[in-house]
């Protein structure tokens, strides 16, 4: 069964005004109209719901204390018997006693407890506005080297003509009678067969209570307490910085009245790199040298580090190396900056040797003395008999286990019995 919120007055079809002689003759009406009795099948499963939502309205408004008890604390006063009681989330029971006995023969809408009833407006702000929480991409090259950002931000800002009182400088404030300046009013929801009080935010005064008549509002913020405005931010991202660190500028969220504000808080995104991998302090890249490089050796920049220096290597370190293709180069020191130190993590290079393609026409005689100059190969593979075969020079990996016939194939010849057996069926 569908949710929705119930008020007594509305149960009844009155006025909150109404006399007790309205509410009895109300009462006796929709009792009548919502008896379970009198209503064809199909609808008494709902008339029920209504007759019982009928006779606890009755119950409440037709009892002065009672009435008034509602009319300041709505349902939550009440444990869903019509008896004052303590309902989960209901309100104080010093309150509600100062209520019976300080209110008691008061006029309904006359009493109430500013901020005693739990739920109220007081216990419903937070102290604090709420976060503004957001990410934020970072290059590579960025969390390297460190990066301020100025940005303009707009927020709102406690109104400087009224200071966040939302009205005229002698104006005052008037209680809103809907939540009777609670904020917030009970209202029944119906859940299921049963009644149950819930707490709802006044929709007329948006929770504050009170309200300034048009003409009493702050011409600047027009009764809202806050005006937007823009702000010059700055947010610092260290050297070192690295995806999911939070960068938080303190109390810069949105201000409302009566709380402090929130922070804005940037989660960093690491920016995937085209050349460089990071993991922790440590980066890894490919570099690309040539086979005539891999074997003679070279001294070059082999690759831009993420400030724009080149990186030079030396190779070979000893006479007579040679470098392999995904040979691992470790450079110590230079990976990314480690937060709130002066040390760094590591490189590591991976070679990739860049064999010569079809452009490379060798002579004869350069490739005989190139074979001279090379190791040789190592002892001949014995055999007894030896096939020459055909080969494709352009092998793909993806069509390796292609040649796969199918399991049906082997079961047909296994299991021939069982096959003629399920053609025979
Ligand atoms: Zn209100
Ligand atoms: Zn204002």
């Amino acid at each position: 069964m569908a949710e929705f919120e119930i008020d007594l007055y509305e149960v009844l079809e009155i006025e909150r005004s109404a006399s007790k002689d309205e509410v009895r003759k109300a009462y006796r009406k929709a009792a009548l109209a919502s008896h379970p009795d009198k209503v064809p099948e199909d609808e008494r499963e709902d008339a029920e719901v209504k007759f019982k939502s009928v006779q606890e309205a009755y119950d409440i408004l037709y009892d002065d204390d009672k009435r008034h008890l509602y009319d300041t604390h709505g349902m939550g006063a009440f444990n869903g018997s019509g008896e004052p009681g303590m309902g989960p989330g209901g309100p104080d029971l010093d309150d509600i006693l100062a209520q019976m006995f300080g209110g008691m023969g008061g006029m309904p809408g006359m009493g109430g407890m500013p901020g005693g009833m739990p739920g109220g407006p007081r216990a419903n702000k937070p102290r604090r506005s709420p976060n503004e929480e957001q990410k934020y991409e970072v290059s590579l090259e960025d969390l390297y080297k460190g990066k301020t950002v100025k940005f303009a931000s707009t927020k709102n800002i406690i109104c400087s003509l009224c200071n966040g009182k939302g009205g005229k400088e002698r104006a005052q404030a008037k209680k809103c009678s809907t939540c009777d300046g609670h904020g917030v009013k009970q209202v029944l929801r119906q859940v299921g067969q049963f009644l149950s009080p819930s707490t709802v935010v006044c929709s007329t005064c948006s929770g504050d209570g009170q309200f300034f008549s048009p003409k009493d509002k702050c011409k600047k913020c027009k009764g809202k307490k806050t005006v937007e405005a823009k702000k010059m931010l700055e947010i610092y991202v260290p050297p070192g910085a690295k995806e999911g660190d939070k960068i938080v500028l303190d109390g810069e969220a949105d201000q409302a009245p009566d709380q402090e504000p929130g922070d804005i808080v940037f989660h960093l995104v690491e920016e995937e790199h085209p050349i460089f991998r990071r993991s922790g302090a440590d980066l890894t890249a490919t570099i690309e040298i040539t086979l005539a490089e891999a074997l003679a050796g070279f001294s070059r920049v082999v690759i831009k580090h993420l400030d724009g220096r080149g990186v030079e290597l030396k190779h070979p370190q000893k006479p007579g190396q040679v470098l392999s293709p995904g040979q691992v180069l470790k450079v110590p020191g230079e990976g990314m900056p480690i937060k709130r130190s002066d040390s760094r993590g590591d490189l590591y290079l991976i070679v990739d040797v860049k064999f010569p393609d079809e452009k490379w026409k060798p002579s004869p005689a350069v490739l005989a003395s190139l074979k001279e100059i090379l190791p040789k190969p190592g002892p001949a593979i014995q055999a007894d008999t030896v096939d020459e075969v055909e080969y494709d020079p352009k092998g793909n990996m993806d069509e390796f286990g292609s040649n796969d016939q199918g399991g049906s194939a082997w079961e047909d010849d296994d299991d021939e019995g069982e096959t003629a057996q399920c053609t025979a069926q």
